[in-house]
């Protein structure tokens, strides 16, 4: 097998230079654990960001990628095969009639329709397309104007980048899309005066991931539901990060009782394989004609079958009351934390979301938790993020908190 420093002078000589990786090469995982090239174990609290909901190498998610690999992994969006359908009629069914959950309401998306794409920016890119459609439609070409949040982020390309509200992903990468207004998250003064009739969309997370676990308030959610309304604009979640479980409901919009029109999804769905969605509210699905939208690799039967297994695996073990089980605990400690150690300053979000904002940079801390056997997450300089799979146990919350709680002395001393 090859050295660390092998794989990582490869990658040096031949990669463009676009990730700061830690000094870790990942070979395989169990459960809630990953194992390096000595087979030393981390307990993840990482997920791929978000992504590996089911832990790794999942029986059944193992078992589902075998059988459809040996039958048919690709087929071009030309041809119909057994799972799109399956898995659009799943998700439909999904944001219309949400299971009832601790802390979830009645908010539903009615009649509903799906497009499969290969990532969340890609999700985001079709949900703006459509909303674009589906405004022209009711007022003219005028009505393009696209409302997003300040600290937000919804991916990387042109579109994606155009409604991301930092100036760190978008330095050096304008003109991007000029009819984009940023308001403040919470702030319903700005919302109101920035929402007229020539909005077409509403984009926002409900929970901001990579700004740094900042949970939109209900009253806002509330009056961007009312605004869109009264505008005739559509009002999409980004819930790439916080929603299939992660809250602690299928989607993150039925722990806050806020609809949409158009939800965008991917990370966990096809259990580590790419791919991503958005499901729009009919009367907005059908401002779309054939050859208007599309794509080679989005939907196909090995992603789709696997996603269907994903939810099934969700639903049969009941991941989500552990989310919400354990994400109670997780917060718990986490609040403690904030409250006793001076090093950190609040613990927020929800579920299998959750930040701790700490007084001193994060970074070094995830890099020393890498000593100790777990991998954490920072966003924002300052915020320590968990997104832990949805097996995690109270044990493994316990031993990551240890772990936190040792790093964090340290770090005072040291700047003592
Ligand atoms: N939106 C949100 C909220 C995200 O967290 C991400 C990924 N971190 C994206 C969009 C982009 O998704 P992807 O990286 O799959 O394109």
């Amino acid at each position: 097998m090859k050295t660390f420093e092998q794989i990582a002078d490869l990658e040096r000589r031949y990669l463009l230079g676009t990730y700061a990786r830690y000094p870790l090469v990942l070979t395989r995982g169990k459960g809630v654990f990953l194992y390096d090239l000595d087979d030393r174990r981390y307990l993840d609290f990482v997920s791929g960001i978000g992504v590996n909901a089911l832990g790794h190498a999942h029986p059944r998610i193992v078992k589902t990628i075998r059988e459809q690999a040996a039958k048919l992994i690709h087929v071009s969006n030309l041809y119909y095969h057994e799972y799109q359908g399956a898995l659009a009629e799943k998700l439909c069914t999904l944001v219309s009639r949400p299971p009832a959950a601790a802390g979830s309401s009645e908010a539903s998306m009615g009649a509903c329709r799906a497009f499969f794409s290969n990532s969340g920016t890609e999700a985001i890119e079709g949900s703006i397309k459509l909303a674009r459609l589906a405004g022209h439609r009711v007022g003219g070409e005028a009505k393009c104007r696209l409302l997003a949040l300040e600290g937000s982020y919804h991916g990387r390309t042109f579109g994606a980048l155009s409604l991301t509200g930092q100036d760190k992903h978008r330095k050096g990468f304008e003109p991007l899309l000029q009819e984009v207004t940023f308001v403040k998250r919470n702030d319903l003064e700005g919302l109101r005066a920035a929402v007229d009739d020539d909005t077409c969309a509403i984009v926002l997370e409900p929970i901001f991931g990579e700004g740094g676990i900042y949970e939109c308030s209900v009253e806002f959610l509330g009056e961007c539901r009312a605004l869109a309304d009264r505008h005739r604009a559509a009002l999409i979640f980004d819930e790439i990060q916080c929603g299939l479980g992660r809250t602690g409901t299928i989607l993150a919009f039925q722990a806050f009782g806020v609809a949409p029109d158009i939800v965008a999804i991917a990370k966990p769905i096809a259990a580590g394989l790419p791919l991503g969605a958005f499901i729009a509210k009919e009367e907005f699905a059908n401002a779309i004609s054939p050859g208007q939208h599309g794509t080679t690799f989005g939907g196909g039967p090995l992603a789709c079958r696997v996603a269907l297994e994903f939810l099934a695996i969700v639903e049969e073990e009941k991941l989500l009351d552990n989310v919400n089980k354990v994400g109670r605990y997780l917060n718990q400690e986490l609040t403690a934390i904030a409250e006793k150690s001076p090093a950190a300053k609040e613990a927020r979000g929800r579920g299998f979301i959750q930040g701790l904002n700490l007084e001193v940079p994060a970074r070094p801390i995830v890099d020393d938790a890498l000593a100790e056997g777990v991998l954490f997450n920072s966003t924002q300089d300052t915020v320590i993020r968990f997104l832990p799979p949805f097996l995690l146990e109270e044990k493994h919350v316990d031993k990551g908190m240890r772990v936190l709680k040792k790093l964090l002395k340290k770090k005072r001393k040291e700047a003592a």
